[in-house]
């Protein structure tokens, strides 16, 4: 299998859209890196609620991509900058993050900032989120996971086992939970429903999780060469172009059923994705105000 065409591409958001999927998040790696991204997203944009994430290193050079998307997600994990070029690896990656931000702001795009909470800079995620929205930019938070293999294969890894990052102190995480919950009563622009910051607190508290994971069912994973994953953690079982006569089959029905009861991963994503789910959950998202799940509502 090789990399898809653009062709391919819109071909598959075809399919996605007749399926009936209305938000897409495009990550990578970074997607920012593909010299047709422009055509793609703004394709995209036109039947899909679309999420563009990046680190802040080629944002800038591609915004004319990114004005039709609904949000830019930059990824930055600390208000300093030596906490947040230690925590990415990369000297100077603040510096890019920060200037993107700024600049895509100025434009009138849709940016918001991303912290992946983790050991190294929960203390600070309280501040971190009432400076942007001070500055009126949204944040859309993600936590620190990595991935435990639950098959022979994956679909691709993305999360690394890092004891630094790993939150050990949890009664400082279940903390941070309720202190978002109140900031969150005062303020819109926190990508994060409260629904999601009890369970996470929860699971903090006890190792319990409230959820079932809806992977397969409300969410879904497709790589570059188009293959399609319940999660990024699961084996490929079909490609885009196959997914529509697998849909309804009792083959997913069975990885459903399975998928279900993992317990796998601790991805907010994912958590959110299972949590919120249909009409009832876009109705809950509406209520907080939160932009998105608007568009989502009306397409
Ligand atoms: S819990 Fe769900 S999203 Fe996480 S690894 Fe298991 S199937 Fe994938």
């Amino acid at each position: 299998m090789k990399e898809l065409s653009t062709d391919e591409i819109k071909m598959g958001l075809d399919i996605l859209r007749e399926l009936g999927v209305v938000e897409i998040v495009f990550s990578g790696g970074s997607p920012l890196l593909r010299e047709d991204i422009d055509e793609i997203l703004e394709y995209a944009s036109q039947y899909f609620v679309t999420t563009v994430y990046d680190n802040g290193s080629l944002a800038l050079e591609k915004i004319d991509a990114l004005r039709n998307v609904d949000f830019v997600a930059i990824s930055l994990d600390s208000l300093n900058p030596k906490i947040n070029d230690y925590i990415k690896g990369v000297k100077g990656s603040w510096e890019k993050a920060m200037e993107a931000i700024e600049t895509l702001h100025k434009e009138g795009i849709n940016v918001c900032v991303s912290p992946t909470i983790s050991q190294l800079n929960l203390y600070e995620i309280v501040d971190y989120t009432k400076y942007f929205l001070a500055k009126k930019i949204p944040v859309l938070y993600c936590l620190y996971s990595y991935d435990v293999p639950v098959e022979s294969e994956q679909l691709f890894n993305i999360g690394r086992k890092n004891d630094e990052f790993e939150i050990v102190d949890k009664e400082a995480m279940v903390k941070l939970c309720d202190d978002l919950i109140q900031l969150k009563k005062n303020n819109s622009g926190m990508l994060i429903t409260t629904k999601i910051l009890e369970a996470v607190k929860q699971l903090f508290l006890d190792g319990k999780r409230i959820w079932k994971c809806r992977a397969l069912t409300n969410f879904f994973m497709i790589d570059h060469l188009g293959r399609v994953a319940g999660c990024h953690v699961r084996s490929p079982v079909t490609t885009i172009f196959e997914l529509p006569r697998m849909w309804d089959s009792p083959e997913f029905d069975r990885l459903r059923s399975i998928y279900r009861e993992c317990k796998g991963c601790t991805y907010l994503c994912y958590i959110f994705y299972s949590i919120h789910s249909g009409v009832i959950g876009n109705f809950e998202i509406v209520r907080e105000n939160w932009k998105n799940a608007k568009i989502l509502l009306s397409s």
